[in-house]
Formats: structure tokens, C-alpha cells, sequence
């Protein structure tokens, strides 16, 4: 079907409408509009509907950050961790609620959506504990009337943007070391999923937060944008999205601005002759269709050895075709609808150029029978015959589509993975001691993953990308995900 004739629905209910939250108030915006946050599943249910706002709104929002963050600097570290530590609790007591809200918004199954609210406490609770710890050093020197020493503070308003494919775990690796460290914060959800980033933020504020120390405004980045990354009161903005616009607003901020942008990936899979190829043949399956091909990390390109191609690929299709296709309310559903009208027509556009491109050896259509005629479901596409100048080879599409490429020996397969112009994820399927040491030294990625799927990252190990997946000056998560938060003083004390 021709992306541009999707059609939409007529509604189902009237949805409730979700208020901004900017110095301690639930507010609507001055623009007096709003927009719907659709269900993927079904596009006649509208999730909620949130604030249109407008760059008054914006300057509202960072206002009132910098209003609060003399205040929230000077808190106790001890309060500000108890504050993250009882959100924590408030989305574990309600992860099986807001994982329906979380499904109904973006289309991920409901085992993953919990596992996220999950997650997203297990980050709270993380950095409420690691933040106490995170502070200076003390330098040794001739003078015994002196002390020099360092101390870490925090930068003052950060602005967090985050996308609609983790709702909310993006946001909590930004907005937990953000405030734990001491700054004020300005969160902009993405406008196709601002609900679980809602319920995020209803976590802290219900655990205490004062007032203006966390603003949570929604709105079309064209109007609230600017705004809140190019004010000269912002001192940081952390980002993850795609690289186009990560691009455009590390560009655009101010020179003084520190900027953190996690953006997009071209993530491959090497398959040895040595693999063993059911266990590769899963990883391709998990890495590259779970969250429907909708992960940063998802593996896109499938790099496997020529002798034993033919077996794999048999073997992927095979397994592919199993697959259940289907609303992820509904358990045991492998893949569920892709998020948003626009990423449908971005995956549709992709299968035609890869039809023209390579050879289809399954699936690239778009399906809309008896229980998918309201949703954005299309069945994984796999290519085969798909060289490195190929766009489905170079491309971030973001969707359920896989590019066999073939490759002759590891070299070839490593240089083929470099190829590109991301470095976001990367794994290898080999029983090989020495592909495995070679290819964590020599891989351009900033996820090297080795039997295992390139996606999935701890809440307590570094996460970020090389080349155009990130500014890559600071690492998210872990403790290291502290120091984009933080500056350094040194201090020269003599009585
Ligand atoms: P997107 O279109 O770049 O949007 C991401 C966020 O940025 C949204 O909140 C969006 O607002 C906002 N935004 C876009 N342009 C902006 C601007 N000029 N100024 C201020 N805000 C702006 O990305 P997406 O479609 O939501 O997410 C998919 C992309 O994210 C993929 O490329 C994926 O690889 C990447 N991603 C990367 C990681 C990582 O850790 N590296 C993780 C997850 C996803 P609106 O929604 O209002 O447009």
C-alpha cells in the first residue's frame, strides 16, 4: 500500500487531557490547543491529549528552573536521594497500570513496558545511592598550610529531550543524575508518547520534589524547542533522538551550553562460519525485531560468512515467518504495531527502495485484515543480496528490516561493520577466542556486544555511542552518567 493513502480514523472516546507541570502547578497552556496521543494499535483511541504549548510556555518552564535551583542546590543530598528512591516505589506500586498506558501509547508488548517502568525505578534507586558518593578529590602538595581540593557542582537548568521508543527509562537515566547532582530541570517528552514521561514525572513530584525543580512541558519541538535549548539559562541539554535533530540542536545552543546527544545507529550482527547458528539465527530475531526494529541499538545489518549463509539465512526466515504479529495488550504477541503514522510511512518508503535495491526474501507488507485495520503493522521485511552502497545498508530505517550482507572472512566482515558513519551497537555470533578479543578492540561502537544482542544495556555500565550516534563527550548511565551533570572547582584553603 502507498504510504501516503494511510487514512485516518474516525475517533473512539473522549480522552482525558494531561496539564503541563511548571512551577509546582498543573497548568494548561496559554496556547489554548492540544494534541492527541494516538494508540499505534488501534488509531481510533486517543491515549490523551496534552498541551499544544507555545515558546511563552517554554520561557515559563525555564523560568521556573531557574527560579528553584539556588534552593534545590543547598537541599541535603541525603533528601533529594530519598525523593528519587520514594519514585522509585511509586512506579514499582504502579508499573502494572502505567505498562497498559505505556502499550496503549507505543505499541510495545506489555511484558516489556513493565519491564521499562521496572527499569526506570532500578535507575532512580541507582543514582539516589551512587550520587552520595560522587564528589571531589583532595590533591597532595609542599604547603602544610594549605588544602587543595576539588568539589563537583552542579550546572544550574538542564533541559531533557528524550523519544517516544523508552518513554520512560530515557528520561529517568537523564532527569535521576540531573537532580540527584543538584540541578533544576526542564523535561520535553516526545509528542507521540508524552504519557509514561507524565507518569515519570508525577513519580518525583508525589515523592516530594519542590516546586519548579522539575518542569514537564509537552509540545511540537518546531514551537517549545528553541526555547528551552537556546536560552542563555540553560546550561546543559541532554538529548536522545534521532541524529538529524541532535545534529540541528547541538548546532543551535549556545556556546557555553553543554550538550549530550544520543542519536541514531546502523547496528550490525557478525555471524561466523564457527557460530553456533540457532543461537545467532536469535540474536538476529531478538536484536533486530524486538520493540518491532524500534531500538537505537536494534541490529539492522546481519554481516554472515559465505559457507554459511545459506543455513542461517533458511534458518531466519523460517523462524521469522512463526513469529505472532499483533497488538501488545494481547500476550504472546512477538511484534506489535510501529508507533507512530509517521514511522510507518519511513518503514514503507524503505521496503520499496530495498524491493528496487536487493532481494526480498520475506514479509515488507503492510497488514490490514480482520485486527489490524486501525494499526501500523507491517511484517518483518528480510533482505538478502544487499551490498554496502545500498541504502538499506547505510540507513537508519528504524523499523522491522533486516539486510543480509555476505561477507568472506572476519576482515571483511569487520571492515564492512566500520563501514558506516554510526557507532552506536555491534555484535558477534563466534565460538572464536580470537575473533571475540579482536572484535571488542577493533569494532567502531560504543555497545560491543559478543553472543549476545546488540541491544539491551545495564542500568549501572556506560551507554553511549561513537562517530554520528553521539556528541560522545559523556557516557549515560552507570556512575559515569553523574559527570555530564557536574562541574568541576578547584579550591586552595589556607587559614
Ligand atoms: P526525534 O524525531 O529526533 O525526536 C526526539 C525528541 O526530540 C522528541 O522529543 C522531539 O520532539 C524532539 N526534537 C526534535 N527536533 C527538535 C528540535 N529541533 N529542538 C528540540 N527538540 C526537538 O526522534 P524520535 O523519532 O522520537 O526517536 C527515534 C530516534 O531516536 C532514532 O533515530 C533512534 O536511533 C534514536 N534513539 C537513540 C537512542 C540512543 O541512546 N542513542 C535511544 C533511543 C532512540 P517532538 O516529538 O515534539 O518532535
Amino acid at each position: 500500500m502507498n504510504a501516503s493513502t494511510i487514512a485516518v480514523p474516525p475517533r473512539l472516546a473522549t480522552a482525558q487531557e494531561f496539564g503541563n507541570y511548571i512551577n509546582g502547578e498543573i497548568v494548561v497552556s496559554r496556547s489554548g490547543t492540544t494534541f492527541d496521543d494516538v494508540n499505534p494499535a488501534d488509531t481510533r483511541e486517543i491515549v490523551g491529549r496534552f498541551q499544544a504549548s507555545s515558546k511563552e510556555d517554554a520561557q515559563d518552564a525555564v523560568e521556573s528552573a531557574a527560579a528553584a535551583f539556588e534552593s534545590w542546590r543547598k537541599t541535603p543530598i541525603s533528601k533529594r536521594a530519598k525523593i528519587l528512591t520514594v519514585a522509585a516505589e511509586y512506579l514499582e506500586a504502579n508499573a502494572d497500570t502505567f505498562a497498559r498506558e505505556l502499550t496503549r501509547e507505543e505499541g510495545k508488548s506489555l511484558a516489556l513496558a513493565k519491564d521499562e517502568f521496572m527499569r526506570s525505578a532500578q535507575t532512580l534507586r541507582f543514582y539516589a545511592v551512587e550520587g552520595q558518593s560522587f564528589g571531589g578529590e583532595t590533591f597532595p602538595q609542599d604547603d602544610p598550610e594549605m588544602t587543595v581540593f576539588s568539589q563537583r557542582e552542579p550546572l544550574g537548568v538542564v533541559t531533557a529531550i528524550t523519544p517516544w521508543n523508552f518513554p520512560v527509562s530515557i528520561p529517568a537515566r537523564k532527569i535521576a543524575p540531573a537532580l540527584i547532582t543538584g540541578n533544576t530541570v526542564v523535561f520535553k517528552p516526545s509528542s507521540d508518547a508524552p504519557l509514561s514521561g507524565y507518569r515519570l514525572a508525577e513519580s518525583l513530584i508525589q515523592a516530594g520534589l519542590p516546586k519548579g525543580v522539575l518542569n514537564f512541558i509537552t509540545g511540537r519541538a518546531g514551537d517549545v524547542g528553541p526555547t528551552i535549548t537556546e536560552s542563555r539559562v540553560v546550561r546543559a541539554v541532554t538529548f536522545t533522538g534521532s541524529t538529524g535533530a541532535g545534529e540541528q540542536i547541538h548546532r543551535a545552543v549556545p556556546l557555553t551550553t553543554r550538550t549530550q546527544m544520543e542519536m541514531g545507529g546502523k547496528n550490525p550482527l557478525i555471524v561466523m562460519e564457527d557460530a553456533d547458528l540457532d543461537k545467532a539465527v536469535d540474536l538476529a530475531i531478538k536484536g533486530g525485531l524486538s520493540l518491532t526494529g524500534q531500538a537505537c541499538t536494534g541490529t539492522s545489518r546481519i554481516l554472515v560468512m559465505a559457507p554459511v549463509k545459506k543455513a542461517f539465512t533458511d534458518r531466519l526466515v523460517a523462524k521469522i515467518q512463526a513469529l505472532k504479529i499483533g497488538n501488545g495488550l494481547v500476550p504472546g504477541m512477538d511484534i506489535g504495531p510501529l508507533a507512530t503514522a509517521k514511522q510507518l510511512e519511513t518503514v514503507l518508503g524503505y521496503i520499496e527502495i530495498g524491493k528496487r535495491e536487493a532481494k526480498l526474501l520475506c514479509g515488507g507488507e503492510r497488514l490490514t485484515g480482520e485486527g489490524y485495520e486501525y494499526g501500523h503493522y507491517v511484517t518483518p521485511a528480510v533482505f538478502t543480496e544487499v551490498t554496502q552502497q545500498m541504502r538499506i545498508a547505510r540507513e537508519e530505517i528504524f523499523g522491522p528490516v533486516l539486510a543480509i550482507i555476505e561477507v568472506a572472512s572476519y576482515a571483511d566482515a569487520l571492515a564492512k561493520a566500520n563501514d558506516t558513519e554510526y557507532g552506536l551497537a555491534a555484535a558477534i555470533a563466534t565460538r572464536n577466542p580470537r575473533y571475540m578479543h579482536d572484535f571488542a578492540n577493533d569494532i567502531q561502537a560504543g555497545s560491543v556486544k559478543i553472543n549476545r544482542t546488540t541491544t539491551g544495556n545495564l542500568v549501572n555500565a556506560p551507554f553511549g555511542g561513537l562517530k554520528m550516534s553521539s556528541t560522545s563527550t559523556f557516557r549515560e548511565s552507570g556512575r559515569v552518567g553523574l559527570e555530564f551533570f557536574t562541574q568541576v572547582k578547584t579550591i586552595y584553603r589556607a587559614c
